[in-house]
């Protein structure tokens, strides 16, 4: 049915891959694509072995668009999905331009020099791929994702008006390591040492990064885990769904983190370790934060003897046939579970099962359209039964917990 060339070989890349080789009537051509070509051949052998499927790699440098478009020239792909790193969206999707091929990530554009995250660049794009008459979807992972889907769901179905989305994500996991990130090192500290953000009635509203004193947190009872420290974290997906959900009044993400994790990240932050900016050390020029990546455990490596589950969900409150209503939707997965399926932890799996299913909604041409779209946009049904099939099946109930006010 399709042709998909998926460019990043990580710990999500290789998800993707396999996810999408296990869905062979969709996609019938896969090419993997990455930096270093290894990695690629890496996933390609396992996935001869486990799923009895051949795929291509190639090496590509996706910072560089004269690259991009030669190798998609010659695969001619009808998908370009992009699980490198946010830092190649523009160049990627400038390729997608120049070739007419329909693009999607799971992760918004972050300029290399400035931790900022914002949609505006990619959403910029809108005319220009309209004019050429091809989609780019935007965020299609988990969070963003999954949750603005369920949030798509909940507009469509249990709800007329929504007044406040609180988004929880937990990892209740343990990989056994003294520090580690469950996704690129550079991509999480970035993300994680910002100061939070959240909407409330029209506005922003700042508040100490996680690792500061007076950082907002609480201890929340997530299904099946339990109780976890959950603290407030800017997350991009709130951008676009305070666009398009109607009548919100305020939008919250929360996320766990455990002692340990923010000792660790403290330390390192107060001795530099995760500067952006170039510093000279001996002669070479120098970024903390990229030293640091080489040094800690790749994602893609944690998936061994990795235990626990994450819940990750979304309460939304508001009205429906006048009276108010409660809902919470919810994912729980396992990590062994998940390495069991695809030799990877649940963070990889939770992110790269739902870039196959949009991608897959693309090449049915369940969603289609011409412009920049982000994933609530599109009908959530069809993606909602395809995360059960998939293996990310969710749960609707009527939430009884408490919340900050
Ligand atoms: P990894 O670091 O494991 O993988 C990134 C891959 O991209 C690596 O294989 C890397 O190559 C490759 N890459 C980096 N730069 C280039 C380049 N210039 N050209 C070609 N390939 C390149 O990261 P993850 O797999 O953990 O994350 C991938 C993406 O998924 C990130 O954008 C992340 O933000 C996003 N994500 C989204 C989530 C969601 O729920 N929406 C959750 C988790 C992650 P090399 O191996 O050579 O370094």
């Amino acid at each position: 049915m399709g042709r998909v060339l998926i460019i990043g070989a990580g710990g999500v890349g290789s998800v993707v891959v396999k996810k999408c080789a296990m869905n062979g009537d969709v996609f019938t051509s896969i090419m993997l694509a990455s930096r270093t070509k290894e990695k690629c051949d890496r996933v390609r052998e396992e996935i001869k072995k486990y799923i009895g499927v051949d795929i291509e790699t190639a090496k590509v440098d996706a910072d560089n668009v004269p690259e991009l478009v030669a190798l998609i020239r010659k695969f001619k792909p009808n998908l370009v999905i992009n699980v490198a790193l946010p830092y190649q969206d523009l160049t990627i999707m400038d390729a997608c331009l120049e070739t007419g091929v329909n693009y999607m990530d799971t992760a918004n554009y972050e300029p290399l020099d400035e931790a900022k995250f914002e949609y505006k660049w990619q959403w910029a794009y809108q005319d220009k791929f309209k004019k050429k008459g091809i989609m780019a979807l935007l965020g299609a992972g988990f969070d963003p994702g999954v949750t603005n889907v369920y949030c798509a769901y909940a507009q469509k179905h249990l709800f007329d008006e929504i007044k406040t989305i609180d988004i929880l994500d937990c990892n209740a996991g343990s990989h056994g390591k003294a520090f580690a990130t469950n996704f690129n090192p550079e991509i999480n500290i970035r993300e994680v040492t910002q100061r939070a953000r959240h909407w409330k009635n029209g506005k922003w509203v700042e508040t100490p990064a996680i690792i500061e004193e007076g950082s907002v947190h609480f201890s929340f009872d997530y299904p099946v885990v339990g109780h976890h420290e959950s603290y407030l974290l800017y997350h991009e997906e709130m951008e676009s769904l305070v666009k398009h959900i109607k009548g919100l009044e305020r939008i919250r993400f929360w996320m766990t983190f455990g002692q340990q994790y923010l000792t660790h990240l403290k330390v390192l932050q107060n001795v530099g370790m995760t500067r952006i900016d170039e510093v000279d050390y001996e002669g070479c020029k120098v970024i903390p934060i990229r030293f640091l990546k080489k040094v800690l455990p790749e994602p893609s490596s944690l998936g061994e003897g990795y235990s626990g589950k994450t819940a990750i969900g979304c309460v939304i409150k508001g009205r429906k046939a006048g009276k108010e209503v409660q809902k919470y939707i919810y994912n729980i997965c396992d990590h062994a579970e998940s390495f069991k399926e695809v030799q990877s932890q649940a963070i990889s799996y939770t992110t790269g099962v739902p870039a196959m299913i949009g991608a897959m909604m693309i090449l049915k041409g369940i969603w289609k359209g011409t412009g920049v779209f982000n994933i609530e946009q599109f009908d959530p049904d069809p993606f909602m039964e395809q995360l059960n099939k998939q293996g990310l099946p969710w749960n609707v109930v009527d939430f009884k917990g408490k919340l900050p006010e």
